[in-house]
């Protein structure tokens, strides 16, 4: 065997580890630190997707409401500027775990995601924010002929559920794409597609200050400090009382150690392809240009930009304690078995330059979807645990956290997801051991030609409750 290693290391040369999305000139100034003593009515901890909605959707319902969103460094600096940007309707990370995890809600959770999708859709067209939607579907791809009957029977339920789905044979899939890795797919078209997060959360965080909101960057909450119905936040060099705090740190939550008992934390990585040429995108086709899963257990993502990028994302890792910031990320060596992933998929782009590389933390609870957590008095919220799939359920997740705080009888929130919580995750060092065997498992799955249900197989197996 060749050693190929000499050519990742030159496609790679060059590459910044540091977020595409953010790369950008376009980026807005900060806004300043949050100074001296204030009050508020309700504090947003956290700047990304979960806290930018959490405000637009309080401050739109009760403008008279003076909100304050402190973020620790820059907004979007999480998450939510580091994602794939794949976006769909599913709250509960896609049908077949919506099935899997609440069987008697299925019917609700879907119409609530598609409401989610609706409201989305309809506060960027309301602020006027043009983060470079496309609504090309999401595809979702065979790296085995082995998969190809699970993968038939997951686009079977998709139609049931009344998705408009097409199914693929392995010359459709060409068609669609063309690569030599798939053998099969299903393409659902409606209300999802492709968002550039960098300018999703510029374009929220415009819109909330436009509404009045306060924001504060570099400003982390130290520590909050009950007083009877009162709540303090410390920052460190000024406080905020509030009735109400919504705690929007998704994976940064961790440190919380009742928190961290039913979540941990996974690192995922992403390419960043130089824009192709012509010549390369005519090599691989992709002319409905939609957001792409395969079916490895170490699922690989990938869409196109604008600017015909290519966004390439996968392969979990688990660093010890739940390590939300890993320093390998900024290590280019690192990528390289991304790479590889890229070149099993993209062969005939081997000529192609990655301009960014980076890492980014993945909220996983059990069953694979936002969870919360409530103070006894239910005036501290947190919300987080998206598992990956967090671009658009984010905005369900703040929906539903603001709803607790404000003690709103909404149906959805006596539904078996609010009302149960996710199995335990166990401590160190049995975590640490419990994950390397998992993504141990899932790699021997794939290279056996493997399915991604494998993933909640190995939770199972594991003994990690569900
Ligand atoms: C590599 C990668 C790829 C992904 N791809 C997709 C995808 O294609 N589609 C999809 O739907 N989802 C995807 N996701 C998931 C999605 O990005 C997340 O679910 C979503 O962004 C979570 O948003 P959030 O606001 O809850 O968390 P975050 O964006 O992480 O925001 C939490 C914020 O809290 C701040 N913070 C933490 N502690 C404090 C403190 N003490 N005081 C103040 N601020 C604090 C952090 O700095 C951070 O900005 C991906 C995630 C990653 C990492």
């Amino acid at each position: 065997m060749t050693d190929d290693t000499p050519h990742i290391a030159s496609m790679l040369a060059g590459a910044r580890t540091f977020p595409f999305w953010r790369d950008s000139g376009d980026a807005p100034r900060p806004e300043p630190e949050q100074i001296g003593a204030t009050s508020a009515d309700l504090v947003i901890v956290g700047g990304g997707f979960t806290g930018l909605w959490a405000a637009i959707q309080a401050k739109e319902a009760n403008p008279a409401q003076d909100i304050v969103l402190i973020e620790a460094r820059r907004i979007a600096s999480g998450a939510s500027g580091r994602p794939g940007g794949i976006i769909s309707t599913s709250i509960m990370h896609g049908l077949h775990n919506t099935v899997r995890t609440f069987p008697d809600d299925v019917e609700e959770l879907e119409r609530l995601g598609r409401e989610n999708m609706d409201a989305f859709t309809a506060t960027l067209t309301r602020h006027g924010i043009d983060a470079d939607i496309e609504w090309s579907g999401e595809l979702t791809a065979a790296v085995s002929a082995r998969d190809i009957p699970e993968l038939h029977a997951e686009f079977e339920l998709h139609q049931r559920y009344g998705h408009n789905v097409t199914w693929l044979d392995e010359a459709g899939m060409r068609e669609q794409l063309n690569s030599p890795a798939f053998h099969a797919g299903f393409w659902s078209k409606d209300r999802s597609g492709t968002v550039h997060p960098g300018k999703l959360a510029w374009g929220l965080k415009a819109a909330i200050l436009k509404l009045g909101v306060r924001v504060h960057e570099l400003s982390p909450m130290l520590r909050v400090e009950s007083q009877g119905d009162v709540s303090v936040v410390h920052t460190p060099h000024g406080q905020i009382r509030t009735g109400k705090v919504l705690l929007a740190t998704d994976s940064w939550a961790v440190s919380d150690p009742i928190i961290k008992r039913r979540l941990t934390v996974m690192q995922d990585r992403m390419l960043a392809t130089a824009p192709l040429t012509r010549e390369q995108m005519s090599k691989i086709g992709w002319p409905n240009r939609q957001g792409i899963y395969d079916t490895g257990s170490q699922l690989n993502y990938f869409r196109l930009t604008k600017e015909n990028r290519i966004i390439f994302g996968g392969h979990l890792d688990y660093y010890f304690n739940d390590a939300v910031e890993a320093e390998a990320d900024r290590r280019l060596r690192t990528y390289y078995p991304l790479v590889r992933h890229f070149l099993s998929k993209f062969p005939n782009l081997e000529d192609v330059k990655f301009t960014n590389v980076w890492g980014g933390p993945i909220s996983v609870s059990s069953r694979f979807a936002l969870q919360f957590y409530k103070s006894p008095k239910e005036n501290l919220v947190w919300v987080g645990g998206y598992s990956g799939f967090g671009v658009g359920a984010s905005r369900f997740g703040a929906r539903l956290a603001l709803a607790i705080l404000n003690r709103e009888k909404l149906p959805e929130l006596d539904l078996a997801f609010v009302r149960r919580s996710p199995g335990y995750m166990p401590p160190e060092p049995l975590r640490w051991i419990g994950a390397k065997l998992t993504t141990a498992v899932l790699d021997d799955v794939d290279k056996k030609g493997g399915w991604r249900r494998a993933v909640p197989a190995a939770l199972r197996l594991l003994r990690f409750p569900t």
